[in-house]
């Protein structure tokens, strides 16, 4: 016994609900920090898993660590990411319950790699057939493609994805993986053309330098090296150590082939990256009346060439932008400045538009066969967590909004599942008091109250409305709000209005201040019909499925970026709604990416803002454990005579015999009708302690 509490000592416990009497935030870090130490980096609470980044590999991901997850019971076992894997596929397989696998945490805390690890237990846990290995096969390497074109290298992680993703693998009626279908949210296309000091464009761009051959860069009038482009070379950090971007290459042309992209096509792509590499090295000039010209125009020439389009209308398109206004079409010349904006525009709708394309055939390739009749799926979500930067924008602004939609779906599907799972074993419900994000996400998503609403109708009013004016209806309509925090103050001497362009949110995870410079623009997110059409008449391809005539006779105004994100998002929390849920929360232990390396305060903050402790909270004030009559008798029943070693009548009957003979109080325990239900973990700690005794 007194071993064992020193073994606890040392290692923590391996589920928080244990951690009797010290539930504060101060002892949950703790008991992590004492984990992560041992290189134990999972954690339960409950059944949500906690993990935590080692920062370096561990052999725990073999076949024989498949093998020793595979069908056991999930608190047999230390807790692992196969474990809550292997939870979720038996519950499709044995109950067909659609699964949901959450994945959340900040940047770089380890969600694709835990993503990647799912994929890899369901591969290597069902039947081995030739006709199955296409199909998991094709599951395992849409990833190398989505992480070259949708990650990056940032300052808080070398692999950054800068776009949310929720993957199904669809299963038959027999637990086999049939196919997948891929969504994408969200893709940081402002990177294309911009990128912070010591961060990177797209990993792809470096990628087809470092390793197209001669013959190929030839073509697409390119040159090795990635610091000759101002779109490449901005974060100052072009080459990496640790990254062979040549290498890479090589395995993305791979998996682009085993993703059924040919030779053709991915030729088609190689031309469009550098359509937007050359893109980026276009000059201008401000020429007379303030006109912008082309500083380098055989630049034009070499790009016209690569997509295939009359040169005349490309340059034409670069400079000038035709506004319809009623029944008269002016051709107006752009300055400088707006000239380079709008290219920027072009090559962030080229890149944006091409990503989507490539989601697109990742999906008809990864397709199940139309026979297959009983489609169970299991979803993967992995996608940014809250952020909270020194200074946030409209980029921020929307993923917190995602994290406030997930939360809400979090809490309602833990209350929820818990108290189903009551009525199911038909024992009393005890609601439990939370705090419902309900209303923040109200404030944000509210049809003509909400902020969404008002910023769509400041990108409606032509000419006068800008950010400001947009900040100033908000503080007028929303100061009110528990959850907005107006900058606008004024001062009561002077009378004068102190004139700050920010705003405050208080989400559920903290606050966040945010600049309302770039709002509408990033908004409004418009690409001039000028250079549609010049995209519309290029030879490319892929630019033949991304730009479409049909595009110019829409009538209707298409969507904002943020309507866009919202009407996705509805779409994302209704299908994860209908699934079983199981969570992974990721977490960083420090800002340098280095093993060994545990940051109370930075560990802290994420623990705060996954909303951990509240988890814990909603878990413990149920019955915190719960075990089906079997198992707990199996382990148990060594601790009383009656029931050793062969216990008589049922299971619960037998149960109940082994509880009374172990004094639990009245109150400490409910029977379900195949579960045991434990209150405090106390309970059950003591007993398990009697065991190990
Ligand atoms: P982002 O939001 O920026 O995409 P992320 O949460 O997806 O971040 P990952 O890319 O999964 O973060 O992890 C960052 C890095 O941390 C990985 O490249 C890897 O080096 C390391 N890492 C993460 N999880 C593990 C793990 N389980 N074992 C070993 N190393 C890991
Ligand atoms: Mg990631």
């Amino acid at each position: 016994m007194e071993q064992d509490l020193h073994v606890r000592d040392r290692v923590g416990v391996q589920d928080f609900v244990l951690l009797e009497n010290h539930t504060s935030e101060a002892d949950f870090i703790e008991n992590l920090q004492k984990r992560s130490k041992e290189e134990l980096i999972y954690t339960y609470i409950g059944s949500v898993l906690v993990s935590v980044n080692p920062y370096k590999n561990l052999p725990i991901y073999g076949p024989d660590y498949v093998e020793k997850y595979r069908n056991v019971n999930f608190y047999e076992l230390p807790p692992h990411v196969f474990a809550l894997t292997d939870t979720a596929l038996r519950s499709l397989r044995g109950e067909l319950i659609n699964q949901c696998i959450l994945i959340s945490g900040e940047s770089g805390a380890g969600k694709t790699e835990a993503s990647k690890k799912v994929l890899q237990f369901i591969a290597a846990t069902t039947r081995k057939k030739a006709s199955l290995e296409t199909v998991k096969d094709k599951l395992l390497q849409s990833n190398p493609v989505l992480e070259a074109f949708g990650n990056a290298k940032t300052n808080r992680n070398d692999n950054s994805s800068r776009f949310g993703k929720y993957m199904d693998v669809e299963f038959d009626f027999t637990g086999d993986p049939t196919g997948g279908h891929i969504i994408n949210y969200l893709l940081e296309k402002s990177r294309v053309v911009f990128q912070a000091k010591g961060e990177r464009n797209f990993h792809i761009f470096y990628q087809l330098l470092a390793g197209a051959d001669d013959d190929l860069l030839e073509k697409l009038f390119l040159k090795r090296d990635p610091d000759l482009y101002v779109y490449l070379k901005q974060g100052g950090s072009s080459r990496l150590s640790g990254i062979d971007d040549a290498q890479s290459f090589k395995i993305v042309r791979e998996a682009l082939y085993v993703m059924e992209i040919g030779d053709e096509e991915q030729e088609a792509l190689f031309h469009l990256l550098a359509v937007i590499i050359h893109l980026g090295n276009l000059e201008f000039a401000s020429g007379e009346g303030g006109r912008a010209s082309i500083s380098n125009p055989a630049l034009v020439s070499t790009i016209a060439k690569l997509l295939g389009c009359p040169e005349d209308k490309l340059v034409k398109a670069l400079l000038n932008r035709t506004i319809e206004a009623r029944d008269d079409v002016v051709v107006s010349p752009m300055g400088r400045d707006e000239a380079v904006k709008a290219r920027d525009a072009l090559s962030k709708s080229v890149y944006e538009r091409m990503f989507n394309w490539l989601v697109q055939r990742l999906n008809r390739s990864l397709q199940s066969d139309a026979e297959v009749k009983k489609k169970m799926v299991l979803g993967i979500l992995d996608i940014y967590g809250f952020e909270i930067f020194q200074s946030n924008s409209f980029e921020q602004l929307c993923i917190n909004y995602c994290n406030e939609k997930l939360q809400q779906l979090f809490i309602e599907l833990t209350l929820k599942s818990e108290q189903d799972e009551y009525r199911r074993e038909g024992i009393a419900w005890e609601p439990v008091a939370y705090f419902d994000n309900k209303i923040i996400c109200d404030l944000i998503e509210e049809k003509h109250k909400g902020i969404i609403s008002i910023m769509d109708e400041e990108c409606l009013v032509p000419g006068e409305a800008n950010d400001k004016t947009f900040l100033n209806k908000m503080n007028k309509l929303l100061s009110e709000h528990p959850h907005y925090v107006s900058h606008a103050k004024g001062d009561t001497k002077t009378k004068k209005t102190i004139e700050r362009e920010e705003f405050r949110l208080v989400h559920y995870a903290g606050e966040v201040t945010y600049n309302v410079n770039g709002f509408l623009e990033k908004n409004n997110d418009l690409l001039y019909r000028d250079l549609k059409e010049a995209m519309i008449s290029s030879s490319n391809r892929i630019t033949k499925d991304m730009f479409t005539a049909s595009e110019l006779s829409r009538k209707k105004r298409p969507d904002t970026a943020a309507s866009q994100f919202k009407t996705s998002l509805a779409q994302l929390v209704d299908i994860l709604v209908s699934k079983e849920p199981s969570y992974i929360r990721c977490i960083k232990p420090n800002d340098v990416q280095k093993p060994g390396l545990f940051e109370t305060a930075i560990v802290t903050h994420q623990v705060k803002y996954l909303g951990l402790m509240e988890n814990l909270r909603v878990r413990r004030a149920g019955f915190a454990y719960r075990r089906p009559y079997e198992g707990f008798l199996n382990r148990y029943k060594s601790l009383c005579p009656e029931t050793w070693p062969h216990p008589k009548g049922d299971a619960k009957s037998a149960v109940q015999t082994l509880v009374n003979h172990l004094k639990y109080g009245a109150d400490d325990y409910r029977m379900g009708l195949t579960k045991i239900f434990i209150r405090l973990p106390k309970t059950l700690f003591e007993t398990e302690d009697a065991f190990q005794k």
